[in-house]
């Protein structure tokens, strides 16, 4: 499959699978939401029924004498009252007399039944479809014949000598209620596609960002492959061709085959040395800290580093030098072969860097718990647009790839890894024309 549709259908896929969960968070949210405003609606409807039915119920019980009787305080206190047996005109809602607020509302039903359950009066609005018959239960929610909702509270009256008078019934219309509830639920059908939609634009988004960064370590790997085949090829290529030509000659001499050995060889080196750069970059990309920890004496390390490379550098007309500022040896723990293996790396750089008569010179010095090892040399320097780039592997200044100096661009890119592998750091500074200096931060141990 292209590697471009599979990134495209794995950002589809993140991107469906974020848009999933939100949807299922969101419908959840929008759930308990519902859930709880008809909770807090239905909980305030139960009160105001209780409130109205408990205050009705205290003013009439005081003052009943006969059971079953509608006396002058039930007329005084409902005054639209209409007896059970009698045609009444349809209640003026707006009746200013009306002794309880909440039922002039025209939702409020009031009813009264006798000991036996029969409906005897009625006051506010008439609930036409409800059944006249008394069925003693504290709460009921019912409904009519024409689909209207009630919820009514029931309590039991006495007169003023504690004889059972009969039931008062308090009600109300559930309409404005269940409407409400229905614009909620409108609502949250019509809101959530919308927000769905608005996720999963996010989501497609979101999805792209995350795999941005594959997407560019990807390219990175892609590069580096193309660039190790590149660096394999071309001593690769040099050998075969002259193994080629070899076998193209007639007859060889002694002198020409130790020749064409030497050859050989050099290429091979170079292989071998490309190999063993990059077995050991992976090594250091997969451990975070070296394998071998032991404490390394630096100035043991710049002196022999120093006296090991004169000679190289007498051999490119170049004074190369070591400057301890320190009173006494500086010790870090760590791996002393990838130590010396890092400095080695900028100092030959520094040597192949510098044209003849140039200095160069390697001081090691301390601050803040840290040891330093400048590199500095007056070389050839580095462009600020290179400066970036010279760490990553393979990099190399484009003249440098045309002058052919023989490395590999590797040798900064595995001195970086070494300094942070030993929670060191690696910096530069440089300017075109005049030198640069490298300088490795490590920290020291404390024994
Ligand atoms: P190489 O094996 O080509 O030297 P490096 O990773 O060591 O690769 O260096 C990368 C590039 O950085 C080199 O090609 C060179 O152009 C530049 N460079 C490194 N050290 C110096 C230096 N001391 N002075 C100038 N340029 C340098």
């Amino acid at each position: 499959m292209n590697q471009n549709k599979l990134f495209y259908i794995t950002r589809a896929r993140l991107a469906l699978w974020y848009a999933g969960v939100m949807g299922v968070i969101l419908s959840l949210c929008g759930i308990g939401v519902y859930e709880a405003i008809a909770h807090a609606h239905w909980v305030a409807i139960d009160q105001e029924l209780k409130s109205v039915a408990g205050t009705l119920h205290d003013s009439l019980e005081l003052k009943l004498k006969q059971p079953g009787k509608i006396e002058l305080i039930v007329k005084q206190l409902l005054p639209d009252i209409c007896l059970a047996n009698q045609k009444c005109l349809p209640t003026q809602t707006s009746s200013p007399r009306h002794i309880l607020g909440a039922t002039n509302q025209g939702i409020y039903y009031i009813r009264l039944f006798n000991n036996t359950g029969s409906l005897i009066a009625i006051a506010g609005v008439n609930p036409q479809g409800l059944s006249p018959i008394f069925k003693n239960q504290l709460w009921q929610t019912k409904k009519d014949n024409l689909g209207n909702r009630y919820q009514q509270i029931s309590l039991s009256l006495h007169t003023q000598k504690n004889q059972d008078w009969g039931y008062l019934q308090v009600g109300r219309n559930l309409a404005d209620f269940d409407n409400y509830l229905t614009d909620v639920r409108w609502v949250l059908l019509v809101g959530l596609p919308i927000s769905m939609g608005l996720i999963a634009i996010c989501s497609w988004w979101l999805s792209g960002l995350a795999m941005q960064p594959i997407y560019k370590s990807y390219q990175q790997i892609k590069q580096f492959t193309a660039d190790v085949a590149h660096e394999l090829r071309t001593p690769l290529a040099a050998t075969q061709a002259t193994v080629e030509s070899v076998l193209r000659m007639p007859e060889l001499s002694t002198k020409e085959a130790q020749d064409i050995l030497k050859t050989i060889e050099r290429q091979n080196r170079r292989l071998i040395q490309l190999v063993n750069d990059l077995l050991l970059l992976a090594r250091l990309d997969r451990q975070a800290v070296p394998a071998q920890r032991q404490n390394c004496c630096l100035n043991d390390l710049v002196s022999d580093l120093v006296e090991e490379l004169e000679a190289l550098a007498i051999a490119a007309k170049l004074t190369l030098t070591s400057d301890l500022r320190v009173d006494q040896p500086l010790y870090v723990v760590g791996d002393e072969e990838q130590l010396y293996r890092c400095c080695s790396n900028l100092i030959i750089n520094a040597i192949q860097y510098t044209p003849a008569t140039g200095k160069i010179c390697v001081i090691l010095d301390c601050s803040n718990h840290h040891a330093l090892i400048h590199v500095i040399d007056t070389g050839v320097g580095i462009a600020p647009q290179d400066i970036t780039r010279i760490f990553e592997r393979f990099y190399r200044v484009q003249s440098d790839r045309s002058r052919h100096t023989g490395g590999s661009g590797l040798g900064l890119a595995i001195a970086n890894a070494i300094a942070q592998a030993h929670h060191g750091s690696l910096q530069v500074q440089s300017e075109l024309g005049k030198g640069s200096t490298f300088t490795i931060q490590l920290p020291l141990s404390f024994n």
